[in-house]
């Protein structure tokens, strides 16, 4: 007899959540999970986990979640329960008639950074060999996008440079634009004891987050920017660097192209970026912003560590670049210790990009035009392929509301709540003529959907997830799907009823055709994941155990390449209607848009999202602590309690967007990123005012 709560047996697996990537231990009693602990030798989270990551199994068993495939012709119609082979016959023949209809453009698809690489390669397979063209794109789109054009400009690839266990021989901590502490918890007790071990601590962030301040941790530095003024803040500390003679010359004359750098230089020393010049602009008193760069340059082996207050900005892009000159200019690339590292949002965000989902990239981030790589997988995939790019996600919505773009497959994302401007986002899936949604549970995106299809948990099957270590861990099936089919399954039977034969029988097949196409994936294996436990990419014959460390000898591209970074301030503008600036984030017990975290017991920590406002602005709306307040920007208008908290600096007030009944992102703007279109999450004018809540 097996006591409550005692094991009968168990399965290693990897945490559903944030892009740390956490190994876990799923505790079983027969079919039913009955608690997950962290997994001791996890080289990603050894042993330690987070407070979402302990209860993710909770949602994997919630009542809402949707077991039986649902179809409706009208999205005002009721949903009708029918079988696997009905609900995918039609979405096929839906798919078919609009192509016929409207042309080979007329649909496209999202892939997820949630679900496994092999799910996410079989998608962007699926739309470029089934659909016929290039109309992929992936949350990432949202997140991460700058990182991968700045660090692709600059080093050669968008990888993160460095592995978790890097932090530990850090004399210089940079945080920027990111809040470790509630959304990478694991990482962020890492860097904490390596702070308390005596690394100095910079952080450039417009909030007095968590780290600037807390218990045995003070920020040498702490630059409270305003929102929106990143690229001014990094070119003034190169700036300093640069004219004070700080840079390593050696390393450059080395490393990096020198008539590039030459360029550069020439004109970063321009007096218009020093710390004093841009103090006015980004509200930071320039003898902090020299003090950092200083500390920076000159305190030993110094890491970058950001997040999306980076990248979800109208110069996301720029800013990245802004970062990879900085490390270049001071030799922090390349060994241990240093380095340019992003903190993905979501645990496989970079494996979602490493596996092609990009309109405009095949796996390992080829361009479609490039000629070999395309007649690689023409070859292995017996059709033709497109050699243009498609649709990214904001050119599908606009595609649609023009009438132009008619149908679309999204697995495991809920755009109508996680992309900016919502009414925009609503719109142009109202307008398509079959949306079919694949996901746990009926998300606000599904209310636009025709077709629903179950999708199934991390526990519900195998594969793999990357994280932002570029460290691919197992997934393993600890449960059987509880709608019967996991969700490669899934794409697989829409691909084959629309014609294009896919034929896996295990994800194991799906990862020897992804180390078959894909040089950073050559030697990536089941079985070599069995060996080792987990691996980073690249993983080839130069590095058959993988790579921690990035461009040690040479970057990707060869010479590192300095980007000029002029800062143009954003479009989106104060002004007496709207005087204040949101900025958005995440708290520590939710995830995202907050459909996992919210049916797990999390939501017991957390359970609506608040607006964050400076005491003097709370006083001069007549707002006290809790009360209700209408927050209104262009583009709309939500109602939240206020929290009066001088973490916030005047001017600007804060929220998350983990509620659905919140809406945050209804007031969010379409501005994005000049290079891929990442929305400006982090900057909209917005006006706030005390209301009496209904
Ligand atoms: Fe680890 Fe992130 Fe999961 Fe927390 S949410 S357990 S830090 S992977």
């Amino acid at each position: 007899i097996i006591e409550a709560g005692q094991p009968e047996h168990s399965v290693v697996t990897t945490c559903a959540y944030c892009g740390v990537g956490c190994a876990f231990t799923a505790e079983m009693q027969g079919t039913e999970v009955v608690r997950m602990t962290p997994y001791k030798d996890g080289k990603a989270n050894h042993g330690h986990s987070c407070v979402k990551g302990r209860f993710a199994w909770g949602y994997a068993t919630h009542k809402d979640r949707i077991t039986k495939p649902m179809i409706r012709k009208q999205i005002t119609d009721p949903w009708r329960e029918v079988s696997w082979e009905e609900a995918i016959a039609y979405a096929a023949s839906e798919l078919k008639r609009i192509q016929a209809t409207y042309g080979r453009d007329s649909i496209g698809g999202i892939t997820s950074s949630r679900c496994t690489n092999e799910e996410t390669f079989l998608v962007q397979k699926m739309i470029r060999a089934g659909f016929g063209n290039n109309n992929v794109d992936t949350c990432a789109r949202v997140c991460h996008s700058p990182t991968g054009y700045g660090l692709g400009q600059t080093f050669g690839t968008s990888a993160g440079t460095q592995d978790f266990d890097s932090v530990d021989e850090t004399d210089v901590i940079m945080v920027i634009g990111a809040n470790p502490t509630d959304a990478h918890p694991v990482f962020a007790s890492r860097m904490k004891r390596r702070l308390r071990q005596g690394a100095r601590l910079i952080v450039a962030d417009p909030r007095r987050i968590d780290l600037v301040k807390s218990a045995h941790i003070k920020a040498d530095h702490h630059l409270p920017l305003k929102p929106g003024t990143n690229v001014a803040i990094v070119n003034a500390m190169a700036h300093v660097i640069v004219t004070e003679g700080l840079a390593a010359d050696d390393y450059i004359r080395e490393r990096c192209d020198l008539p590039e750098f030459s360029r550069w230089a020439a004109f970063i020393a321009d007096p218009r970026h020093s710390p004093e010049a841009v103090e006015s602009l980004t509200g930071v008193p320039a003898a902090e912003v020299r003090g950092a760069a200083r500390l920076y340059a000159t305190g030993g082996r110094a890491a970058i560590y950001y997040g999306l207050g980076v990248t979800e900005h109208s110069q996301g892009s720029t800013m990245v670049m802004g970062m990879a000159n900085l490390a270049m200019l001071t030799g922090n690339i390349g060994r241990r210790g240093v380095g340019v590292n992003p903190l993905r949002g979501q645990n496989n965000v970079q494996g979602a990009c490493d596996m092609g989902s990009f309109p405009h990239e095949f796996t390992g981030y080829r361009h479609v035009s490039d000629t070999n790589t395309r007649q690689l997988f023409e070859a292995m995939w017996g059709v033709p392929l497109s050699a243009e790019p498609g649709l990214r996600i904001p050119n599908m919505l606009d595609a649609a509301v023009e009438g132009t773009y008619k149908g679309i497959y999204i697995q495991g994302e809920d755009i109508a709540q996680s992309d900016p401007d919502v009414k925009h986002v609503t719109a142009g899936l109202a307008a398509m003529e079959c949306v079919i949604v694949q996901d746990l549970f009926l998300n606000e995106t599904a209310s636009y959907a025709h077709v629903f299809l179950p999708g199934s948990s991390f526990l519900e099957k195998d594969g793999t997830f990357t994280n932002a270590e570029r460290r691919i861990s197992r997934v393993r099936r600890a449960i059987p799907p509880k709608a019967g089919y996991a969700d490669w399954q899934v794409t697989m039977m829409l691909s084959e009823a629309l014609g294009y034969k896919m034929g896996y029988t295990h994800p194991s097949e799906i990862m020897d055709e992804i180390a078959r196409t894909t040089p950073t994936f050559k030697n990536v294996s089941y079985q070599r994941l069995e060996e080792l436990g987990s691996v980073q990419w690249p993983c080839n014959d130069a590095a058959p155990e993988g790579t921690p460390i990035m461009h040690i000898d040479r970057f990707v591209r060869g010479q590192g390449r300095f980007m000029i970074t002029e800062f143009v301030p954003t479009d989106e503008r104060t002004g007496p209607r709207f005087p204040l600036v949101l900025t958005t984030g995440r708290i520590l017990s939710q995830y995202n848009v907050g459909a996992q975290t919210r049916r797990t017991d999390n939501i017991a920590w957390h359970d609506e999202d608040l607006l964050e406002i400076h005491p003097s602005d709370a006083e001069n709306r007549g707002i006290r602590d809790g009360e209700w307040v209408a927050l209104h920007s262009r583009s709309g208008e939500i109602s939240l309690r206020a929290r009066i908290s001088d973490r916030m600096q005047p001017g600007v007030v804060y929220t998350t967007f983990h509620h659905a009944e919140t809406g945050a992102n209804v007031v969010t703007t379409d501005y994005s990123d000049w290079a891929t279109n990442c929305p400006e999450y982090k900057v909209t004018a917005v006006q706030v005012r005390r209301v009496n809540h209904l």
